[in-house]
């Protein structure tokens, strides 16, 4: 039997379950990509409505696909996003000067920077796995953790935050659900926020792009409905204060340095072909886009009797 049978089979038998709710069986949607022999699928989850890939792909897959991500990301023509995240938190409209924030997949520290310009007390914790990255918090005052998020997680520290920013994490992570829910329970002070965004699989850009939509890449994992992120906020006794449509003020040149370098081959080529045509002048223009994704700005609940923490811990 080839691996497209067994898959077939195995979804017929309901083994291609869902890695967020971990209820529901998932629809197999289409062929999403190919790999020696390795064949994904894109799947729609029946009981959280979120879209996966079954079977996820290998470590030695992932780790060829985020290989010279830095590199490609670095040679951008611009470095836009800490402006991009200052004005996110001004739209946010909380003092976190007093606060103690944790960032997880912080990246080359563009929100860590705009932090440090916009609340110079506030005291940030971030966590990159990529140590490719260290150089870019030289000038940076934070505590860098380089290690993954799961790394970090089996540490056991007790350390709690008042808010936890997750931005563009949730979708890379193999067992989402798990990972959030012992960030929530056990590292997020009661009262304290979830600011997160990750793939949006209701937006227009999805139903619009469709096959071609950029947020489709075997990085990941996860294509986050509204139900979906409903049911998490449930499950996690977080209470969502937002839940919207993200919207990115970014310069068009910086797109095409993102597009022509990311995603499907077909979005790369026609970024490359149109950016060789276009004047300077317009390519200087910042444009409010919806890209497809979420933002999710949650909070923590009191505690219920039965704690969260306590069903997790085993
Ligand atoms: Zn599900
Ligand atoms: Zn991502």
């Amino acid at each position: 039997m080839n691996q497209k049978q067994r898959v077939a089979n195995d979804a017929e038998e309901g083994f291609n379950k869902c890695n967020l709710c971990l209820i529901g069986t998932g629809k197999i949607l289409r062929s999403f990509a190919v790999r020696n022999e390795q064949h994904l699928y894109l799947c729609e989850c029946m009981n959280c409505g979120c879209e996966f890939l079954f079977p996820q792909p290998s470590d030695d897959w992932l780790a060829s696909e985020y290989s010279g991500d830095y590199q490609k990301r670095q040679s951008s023509i611009q470095r836009p996003k800490k402006a991009w995240f200052k004005a996110l938190l001004n739209q946010l409209n909380v003092d976190f000067s007093k606060r103690s924030l944790l960032e997880i997949g912080s990246g080359e520290g563009d929100l860590v920077a705009a932090i440090n310009e916009k609340w110079c007390q506030a005291e940030i914790t971030a966590i990159e796995a990529n140590e490719e990255c260290l150089p870019d918090y030289k000038r940076l005052k934070c505590n860098l953790i380089t290690k993954s998020v799961e790394t970090w997680l089996a540490y056991q520290t007790k350390e709690c935050f008042d808010v936890i920013f997750l931005f563009d994490l949730l979708e890379h992570l193999r067992k989402p659900k798990q990972n959030l829910d012992q960030l929530v329970s056990r590292h997020l002070n009661t009262g304290g926020m979830v600011v997160a965004t990750f793939p949006n699989v209701d937006s227009l850009s999805r139903k619009l792009l469709n096959v071609f939509w950029p947020q489709y890449k075997v990085e990941h994992l996860f294509y986050f409905s509204q139900s979906s992120v409903q049911w998490l906020a449930r499950e996690l006794n977080l209470e969502t204060i937002e839940l919207s449509a993200l919207t990115k003020t970014l310069p068009l040149d910086y797109l095409y340095a993102i597009g022509s370098r990311f995603g499907p081959q077909s979005v790369q080529n026609c970024c490359r072909w149109s950016h060789q045509r276009l004047p300077q002048g317009i390519k200087q223009i910042a444009l409010p886009l919806r890209l497809g994704e979420w933002l999710w700005v949650a909070q923590k609940r009191e505690s219920l009797s039965k704690g969260i923490s306590d069903e997790t811990s085993n």
